[in-house]
Order: structure tokens, then sequence, then C-alpha cells
């Protein structure tokens, strides 16, 4: 057994390699460990691609935690000169009462993000790869984009391994137990110490706290892309886009990035688990995403490949940012249902802070762990 670390992330996807990253700044003695070598496609984070933007049709509580996420993403691009971001303007469609366009509209007013009313003529005109019906409107924000998530990983690892942060890969951790002072964390190659812990692990989260039942589930969801030779799918005529074609039903998709169009539906995922996720993609589920294309787009593609990834969802849709109510020195995050890579960058600096004691900078109360209790 080595030495006590300060703080030990188990997990290190989306939110903790951003943690470890964080906590790799501030000269502690930090520990990584991931029961694979990330970036990986076998959790929630792959797939070349993450939609991220302000205008946020969900709720208007997170554009301060987008606002510091978009700063965040910027300073880990200055440090390690990676390209991580790409903006692309984003482009919320359905009816004028869809939630998309409502939820947009009121953060974007809320705190005064710039952006475009689009109506059917001109979302035809700007984007025609588009095929809207009449009643169809957008709310165009310019600042949306694209992140590249395993680059994303990838580099908040780097660096944080250049601030000298310990990282441990293909490490399973099989047990967490803590004590008033210090948490053992079990691994199939031994045990560690810690004095904190941040429990990052995705859709296996449920494993390492049984005792809280929290009201969890793992969603199967496919991602696929599609070729054709249009010009309308290129970067400079397709935003990353979110179309509500009935009322809570969504897919979404970004433009072609050298593989085609990506697209996936948003939800609409069989309940699943990490070790029964069928990873295999029919042709009927083909298919079907080729009828979504053919009646919104004025495309023919041909269909390219997929991939499956999970979502872990809460009933609320937000995520869990806390300490565990019975052990301060356990910290958990899941910042998933579907929409939690943009947040990663803060996400981790949250969890950072939370780990060495301190004040988060955000308002964290919206991903307690206490809301399922009351
Ligand atoms: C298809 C899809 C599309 C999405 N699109 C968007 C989007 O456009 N925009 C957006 O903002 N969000 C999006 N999301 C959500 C976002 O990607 C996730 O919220 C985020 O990636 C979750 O990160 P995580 O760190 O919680 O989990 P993960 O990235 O899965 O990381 C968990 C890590 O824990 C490790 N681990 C688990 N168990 C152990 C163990 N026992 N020992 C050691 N390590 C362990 C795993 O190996 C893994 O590396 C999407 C999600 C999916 C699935």
């Amino acid at each position: 057994m080595s030495s006590t670390f300060d703080v030990m992330v188990v997990g290190l996807g989306a939110a903790g390699s951003s943690a470890l990253y964080h906590l790799s700044k501030t000269g502690k003695k930090v520990c990584g460990i991931d029961q694979f070598v990330p970036p990986h496609a076998q959790g929630s984070s792959h797939g070349q691609s993450r939609i991220i933007r302000q205008a946020y049709h969900e709720d208007p509580l997170y554009v301060p935690f987008i606002k510091r996420a978009y700063e965040l993403w910027e300073e880990i691009e200055k440090e390690s000169g990676k390209q991580l971001f790409l903006k692309t303007g984003g482009l919320m469609l359905g009816n004028s009462n869809a939630g998309v366009i409502k939820g947009a509209e009121l953060s974007a007013r809320t705190h005064d993000i710039p952006y475009t009313y689009l109506s059917n003529q001109e979302i035809s005109t700007r984007f025609p790869a588009f095929k809207p019906d009449n009643d169809v409107v957008g709310v165009l924000e310019e600042n949306a984009g694209i992140l590249f998530p395993e680059d994303c990983i990838k580099t908040h690892l780097e660096v944080a391994a250049l601030n000298g942060a310990e990282i441990l890969k293909n490490v399973k951790v099989t047990t967490i137990h803590t004590h008033s002072d210090v948490v053992t964390v079990g691994t199939n190659q031994g045990k560690y110490l810690a004095n904190k812990v941040i429990i990052a692990t995705g859709p296996w989260i449920s494993e390492f706290i049984p005792e809280l039942n929290l009201p969890l589930t793992v969603e199967r969801q496919v991602l696929y892309w599609f070729k054709t030779n249009e010009p309308s799918i290129r970067l400079d005529n397709l935003p990353i886009y979110i179309w509500e074609y009935a009322p809570g039903k969504m897919f979404y998709g970004f433009p072609d990035l050298g593989d085609g169009i990506k697209v996936a539906h948003h939800h609409a995922g069989e309940p699943t688990s990490p070790d029964t996720l069928n990873r295999n993609i029919s042709p009927e589920e083909i298919s079907s995403m080729k009828n979504v294309i053919s009646t919104y787009f004025n495309l023919n593609v041909e269909f390219n490949y997929g991939t499956v990834c999970m979502y872990t969802n809460t009933p609320d849709e937000r995520f869990i940012i806390d300490y565990h109510p019975q052990h301060k020195n356990m910290i958990i995050a899941s910042p998933c249902s579907g929409h939690g890579f943009k947040f990663a960058s803060v996400t981790g600096k949250l969890l950072s802070q939370l780990a060495l004691d301190e004040k988060p900078e955000l308002d964290i109360s919206l991903f307690s762990i206490s809301r399922f209790s009351k």
C-alpha cells in the first residue's frame, strides 16, 4: 500500500478527468484510476462530438454553469495548445410552443445570450439541408458548437500528469471503504489510501453507493453517421441542432466532421446496464434513423457506421454533484442524463473544490442528493 493521497478520483471519463486536472493544479498529492485506458468507448464519453450551447432550453438555472464551463474549456485549450471546441452555431427546432424553442428563448432572455429567431422560410434559406414543416421555427445561437470528447479527456489527463498527478489505467476499483479520517480504495491490483475520494464512475456509479438507493437508470443510446456528398452538410452550412419533432421527443445532430452527419435520438433508448448493454446496432434501427433523415432533411444518405453509448439518468435530469450524505470524505459525481459533457470543465472544478473543503464557486444545491428524498 502506498502512502496516503490527498484525493483519489475513481473513474476518468468526462467528470473524473476534469476533476483530476483541477486538483493537479493545487499542488496536492492526487491520483486518478480507471478500469480502462481513457478515453475509451465503453462508457458515456465517446463518439467524436458533443453539443455545447448556452441558451439552455432545459432550465435557465444551468446557464451560470455553462458560462463558467465555456471559460474553463478555453483555459485548458490555452494551457494545452489543443483545440477542444469548435464554434458552429446551434439551432433549436420545433413548433413555436416546443420546449426547446420556449426554453432556449427563456434562457437567452434571462441571461442576455444573443440569439436569432428564425421563421420556417429563414431556416430553409440559411440551412438548406433541413426540411422543416410549415409550423417549424428556430432559435439560433451563434456561440454554440462542438466539443471533441475524446480529446477533452485526453487533454485533461495529459495536463494533470504533467502537473504531477498519478494516473492508474486498466486498474479496476472493487471496493471503497470510508473510515472517519481516511478512505481505503481496493482494486484488482492492491489497496490505496486517500483522505478524500471522488466517485465519477458514470454508468457504473450505483455499484459503489448501493446504500444510497439513488434513483438512477442507465439507458442505451445509439449514435449514427450517414454519408452524402451534399455540400449542405458541411461545417459552414449546418450548425449543431436539436429538433423537437413531437412534444418532448427529440433528435439532434452535427455537421459533417469527415465521416458524414452524426444523428441520434435524445432518450428513447431501452433500459440497460454496463454489463448487459447491447452494443450491436440492428438493420431495423439503421433503417428507422434513415427514415428520420428522409423526413426532416433534403438529403439522400447512406449509413456509414454507428456506436452505442449509455446515458445515466436521474428522474429530473439534473446531475449529482455532492458529498455522500453520511461520509464527507466521499464525493459523488454523476453529470449525465444525456447532457453532462459540456459542463465537464466546470463539474471537475466544483468537484475539486468539494474535495478540498472549499466553498464551491457556484450554488450546487440544484444537484444535491437530498433532493431525491423530498
Ligand atoms: C450518446 C450520448 C450523447 C451525448 N451527447 C451529449 C451532448 O451532445 N452534449 C452534452 O453535454 N452531453 C452529452 N452526453 C452526456 C455526456 O456525454 C455524459 O454526461 C458524460 O460523458 C458522462 O461522463 P462521466 O464522467 O459521468 O462518465 P464516463 O465518461 O462514462 O466515465 C466513467 C469512467 O469511470 C470508469 N469506471 C467505472 N467503473 C470503474 C471501476 N470500478 N474502476 C475504475 N474505473 C471505473 C469508466 O471506465 C469510465 O472511464 C451524451 C451522452 C451519450 C451517451
